[in-house]
């Protein structure tokens, strides 16, 4: 039997990822989750007898999770069915203005010549050397190190300090970097939206963030069965390796003894002890002390001001008539800077939002048949305020029909039964995901500094870590694996240096 011991709260992606970790190294690994199934932000809902992926729909970056599977020992082909997508998604601003993205990179730039012209094409081109050399700069300097700092990134960028960290473009906004090579202001506006998979604005974020462009170049994988079944598949790798997951068990406090994490009590009021704690919850809910007053100081708060994007949510099972819809299909508001003042200066809901629909059932082979009821999964970017905005019913339904009608106007019907329709809030995220106002991508990327003020995996408490979208190196699925792997290392190698 091992020796050391380790819980983990929470079986989201990144608390998966690190039970994983420390199992398949020899750590004895307990981890508890409040809710009946594993995801967290991955989550599916049930209507009727339809199940339908309710939060994460973009599957990205599979070789972090090759690798995950192969260093416990295992392969993520036996486990999980993936198919690379040929189109990445299609865009509509209008009846007759549509715009696929492909895979192949020669087909979007003959896509975007039809589209906008042949400077857009070549605009494309140079944004996507940019996105390139961005990615490449970082990831081994800043993705996948465990305390990422400012000066221990420009060191990293070599000889050239200062200059190498310029051409990362931190101290651009997004959308004003998106000029240098767009005229289009509906191809700004496209590019610009990879600033919301980490809840921001791209008129606030750093150009940086268009690193996320070359992530999904490099391709989108469509998940047999839907995207829950990746978590499905990491708690079954989970448990194959001896992790101990217990589901419907809330974690009520760190233990904290001599100044160091030593546990955890459970809302039934049992104690377990442990060598060492990762906590798989947003960090704000340590600060804010649901994991109790010891634990407070162990990260800094987050204000509310800085919170990401939340988001409001329909599932339904529908009808859709007008629209050739894939899997991915992004419908654009007109005014795309209202949008985010709407969201991040006034804190409400947008009046025109830019909608995005999963449509589950669909994909290349598929666009134009007649389904009858299908799957969809629809998406408003909305402000985190879920704490102190009950989001009622009059506010519910104004909303959905501005959703609607926006879709409309891009061509697409979509039959609605409220029998079949599940909606979430930010206020129901906010109970979801405690602490975070429905924020959900922890602090919004915004200004040049905000990558380095995430909460990295170890915190000002020996024995508790950190693991998830809220922390370093950020948001999204891969991330959050990414942050699993960070918070084992770190724990392990602590553990191996005590
Ligand atoms: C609607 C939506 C759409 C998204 N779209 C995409 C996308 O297309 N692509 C992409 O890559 N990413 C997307 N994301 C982001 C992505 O889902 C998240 O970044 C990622 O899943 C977060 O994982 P995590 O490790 O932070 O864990 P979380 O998903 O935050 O899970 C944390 C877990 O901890 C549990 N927990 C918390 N407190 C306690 C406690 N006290 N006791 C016990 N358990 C506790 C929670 O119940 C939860 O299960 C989306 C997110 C949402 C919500």
């Amino acid at each position: 039997m091992p020796t050391e011991k380790a819980i983990v709260v929470g079986a989201g992606i990144g608390g998966l990822v690190s039970a994983i970790q420390l199992a398949s190294r020899g750590v004895q690994v307990r981890l508890f989750e409040r809710a009946g199934t594993p995801g967290g932000k991955m989550r599916e809902v049930r209507i009727g007898e339809h199940r339908l992926d309710a939060g994460p729909t973009v599957f990205t970056m599979r070789w972090i999770f090759d690798d995950i599977f192969a260093e416990a020992g295992a392969r993520l082909d036996d486990y999980l069915q993936l198919r690379p997508a040929e189109i990445i998604a299609r865009h509509a601003w209008s009846e007759h203005e549509r715009l696929d993205l492909f895979a192949d990179q020669a087909r979007t730039v003959a896509a975007i010549g039809d589209f906008a012209g042949a400077a857009a094409a070549r605009g494309y081109q140079s944004f996507c050397e940019q996105a390139r050399a961005i990615y490449e700069t970082l990831d081994e300097t800043f993705i996948r190190s465990t305390q990422p700092s400012l000066l221990g990134l420009i060191g990293r960028c070599g000889v050239r300090g200062f200059g190498g960290l310029r051409d990362i473009k931190p101290y651009d906004s997004l959308w004003q970097s998106l000029g240098e090579h767009f005229k289009d202001q509906r191809l700004r506006q496209l590019f610009g939206r990879y600033s919301t998979y980490c809840g921001s604005s791209p008129f606030q974020a750093p150009a940086t963030l268009m690193l996320i462009a070359h992530v999904e170049r490099q391709g989108v994988w469509l998940v047999e069965g839907g995207m829950h079944q990746t978590a499905v598949a990491l708690a079954r790798l989970a448990q194959a390796n001896g992790v101990g997951i217990e589901y419907n068990m809330d974690v009520t406090e760190i233990l904290i003894e001599y100044g160091r994490a030593a546990g955890v009590r459970l809302a039934n009021g049992e104690s377990i002890r442990a060598d060492a704690v990762i906590v798989n919850g947003d960090p704000s809910a340590l600060s804010s002390g649901h994991f109790g007053k010891g634990a407070t100081k162990s990260v800094a708060r987050v204000s509310p001001k800085d919170r990401s994007l939340s988001a409001m949510t329909w599932n339904l099972v529908a009808e859709t008539h007008g629209f050739p819809l894939l899997r991915h299909n992004i419908f654009f508001a007109r005014d795309y800077a209202a949008e985010f003042d709407d969201i991040f200066r006034h804190a409400r809901l947008p009046r025109e939002g830019t909608v995005y629909i999963c449509a589950l059932d669909r994909d290349e082979r598929n666009q134009t048949a007649s389904l009858g009821a299908e799957r969809l999964f629809c998406l408003l970017n909305a402000p985190a305020r879920g704490d102190t905005h009950p989001f009622d019913a009059a506010e519910i339904e104004q909303c959905e029909q501005r959703v609607f009608s926006l879709l409309e106007r891009c061509g697409l019907k979509v039959t609605r039964n409220p029998e079949h329709s599940l909606v979430t809030t930010p206020a129901m995220f906010d109970r979801l995901f405690p602490a975070t106002g429905g924020a959900l991508y922890g602090q919004a990327t915004h200004g040049w500094k905000a990558s380095f003020n995430r909460p990295a995996s170890r915190t000002r408490i020996p024995g508790l870590y950190l693991a998830g979208g809220a922390t370093h190196p950020g948001a999204g699925v891969p991330m959050a694996a990414m942050s699993g792997r960070l918070a084992a290392a770190s724990l392990l190698a602590d553990l191996a240096s005590t």
